[in-house]
């Protein structure tokens, strides 16, 4: 499976509000999420959403405990967040496609997520600890919001 090209900022591809995935018998969706882990393990990286490899559709693939040893490959179609809580953390964010910097984000610890599989069942879970942070950062790049976009908590600014 060939490793896809990673874009950088500014890249406009990282701007853009990416479409629903409709089609799920004619897109072929098992090998895109396939090529997208592969190029995530590579980079080497956690998570990584479709306009990322300049594809902009609502997709990201997510392995938070590959680094531990034990793969646990993970692809969200269509994935929309149904809750999050009230307990709020503080923590730095890497990026792939901001090489070299990193962001000091506040996001809610948990959250509910509702998406699709591959075949396009809905499917539902509830996310904490470093899952449910990596989602809030690749469904931000579904919506052309990079992490340095938003308000540092050291600078005052978060609400
Ligand atoms: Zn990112």
């Amino acid at each position: 499976m060939p490793l896809l090209a990673i874009r950088h900022v500014p890249d406009l591809v990282l701007r853009t509000i990416c479409a629903r995935v409709e089609n799920f018998d004619e897109a072929d969706l098992g090998v895109l999420s396939a090529d997208m882990l592969e190029t995530m393990y590579d980079a080497p990286g956690r998570g990584l959403a479709a306009p990322q490899i300049g594809l902009t559709l609502r997709i990201f693939v997510m392995d938070v405990e590959w680094k531990t040893g034990t793969p646990d490959p993970r692809v969200f179609i269509n994935p929309v967040i149904t809750n999050t809580s009230v307990d709020r953390s503080v923590l730095q964010e890497g990026c792939l496609s901001i090489p070299g910097e990193t962001c000091l984000v506040e996001r809610p610890v948990s959250l509910g997520l509702k998406w699709q599989s591959l075949d396009g069942t809905v499917a539902t879970g509830d996310f904490d600890g470093f899952a449910a942070r990596c989602i809030q950062h690749e469904m931000d790049h579904l919506d052309g919001v990079l992490c340095t976009d938003l308000p540092s908590p050291a600078k005052g600014s978060a609400a």
